[in-house]
């Protein structure tokens, strides 16, 4: 589950650490793995100082070409890893990838020490090992745990193997128990930076009664989608959901009967979107939604699809025994169709939102208004028949 859900289950700890981060989540990790990814390239170009300085008193020396080489490379690889991150590709793995490439370059350069047979150099070099917990503090910008441990257990390895090999070879007898322990330190620190601050980040962009994103998110995720679907040429649609007659909802059942059903459509809204669409509460009893990469007649058609879930949802209300339900109406925008702003887009799928009110509720209106009709008895139960729903009419109080 990709979003908060304020009646599910709290997740247990194994699922806390090893889950995928929410899409706010990541979006805040990748604008940080930007930043490592510059970090990174200017930190391979101080590096490459060592070697070229070396190389300068020992001209032609075995040593240091060796090591210039290993961190040429490395300057090669930061420079990939910084084009790769800007151009946003394989943007759910490359935190991943990157973490094991910082780690593998450290024990690379002490691995250039050993062959070189400079063990001493390999185990308590000042100037690199430090770098370990550089690459280790930087994951916990990137917001996921799973990065902090998999580089954390990979600086371990690797160091570990280091050390080994220099004592079963030179026996180098280092204290290898104190750096160990200072790396598997570092990790849990990141990995405890990053659950606390994905706590926080959850409470500030969250809805807290029905776990949606909050408004405020909703405004940032529609800029950042508007600016991403400009440079890549992309397509999106922005909905507008209401749901229809809560008034009299609330009136007939309660303000308690009232939540139970806003928090139903938000259930039911996020249990049909795709992992990438941001779905939030605008507001009271509004829902506005984001569906990347999706065309006009698509977008009408999925919403189309939304509108008959939410209909055939049955609302179980605390103290009846008959559920309830309630209907929604939606207007559509598409970009740049409709709008090549953010507010002209909004203003669009309003207006139509309040098109549809106007034309008797419980229906969508997009680009392509007149494809979809209000449903009848027969369109009612071809819904129901296609999600798997029972139908659930709004029953009189008792
Ligand atoms: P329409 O079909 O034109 O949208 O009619 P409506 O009655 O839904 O529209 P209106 O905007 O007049 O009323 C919205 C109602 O939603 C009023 C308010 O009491 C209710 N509402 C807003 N937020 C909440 C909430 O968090 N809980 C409950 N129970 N009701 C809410
Ligand atoms: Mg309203
Ligand atoms: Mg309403």
């Amino acid at each position: 589950m990709s979003q908060l859900d304020s009646t599910a289950p709290e997740p247990s700890l194994w699922q806390k650490i090893w889950s995928a981060p929410e899409p706010e989540i990541s979006s805040a990790g990748y604008g940080g793995e930007l930043l490592v990814a510059g970090v990174r390239l200017l930190l391979v170009v101080v590096l490459l100082y060592f070697p070229i300085q070396e190389l300068l008193h020992k001209p032609g020396g075995y040593d240091p070409l060796a090591l210039l080489t290993t961190a040429t490379l490395g300057l090669l690889l930061a420079l990939v890893a910084y084009s790769a991150t800007s151009r946003r590709w394989g943007k759910s793995w490359i935190g991943f990838a990157t973490g094991i490439l910082d780690v593998s370059l450290v024990s690379a350069m002490l691995a250039v020490f050993l062959i070189l047979g400079r063990p001493e150099e390999a185990t308590n070099s000042l100037g690199i090992f430090p770098i370990y917990f550089l690459a280790i503090a930087a994951t916990s910008l990137r917001y996921d745990v799973r990065i902090c441990i998999l580089t954390g257990f990979l600086a371990l390895v690797q160091y570990g193997a280091v050390i080994a090999y220099a004592d079963w070879r030179w026996q180098v007898h280092s204290a290898a128990f104190a750096p160990l322990a200072q790396l598997a330190g570092a990790t849990f620190i990141a990995a405890t930076v990053v659950v606390r601050s994905r706590e926080l980040r959850l409470l500030s962009t969250r809805d807290r009664f029905t776990g949606l994103l909050n408004r405020a998110v909703f405004s940032e995720q529609l800029e950042r989608e508007v600016a991403f679907a400009r440079r890549e040429d992309g397509r999106f649609a922005v909905a507008m959901l209401d749901i229809d007659h809560f008034k009299k909802f609330n009136d007939t059942y309660g303000h308690a009967g009232g939540d139970e059903a806003l928090r139903a459509v938000a259930k039911t809204l996020r249990d049909s979107c795709r992992a990438t669409d941001v779905v939030a509460r605008y507001g009271g009893e509004e829902f506005a939604l984001i569906l990347p990469g999706v065309m006009s007649g698509r977008a009408t058609d999925l919403l189309e699809r939304f509108r008959r879930v939410v209909a055939v949802k049955a609302i179980t209300l605390p103290g009846r025994s008959k559920p309830a339900s309630v209907t929604v109406s939606i207007g559509v925008a598409i970009w740049p169709d409709d709008g090549d702003t953010p507010a002209d887009l909004l203003r669009c799928a309003d207006q139509r939102l309040y098109q549809a009110k106007a034309e008797g509720r419980d229906r969508v209106i997009g680009p392509t208004p007149h494809h979809h009709p209000r449903p009848t008895e027969e369109s009612r139960r071809v819904a129901t028949s296609e999600v798997q729903l029972p139908i659930a009419p709004m029953v009189p109080p008792e």
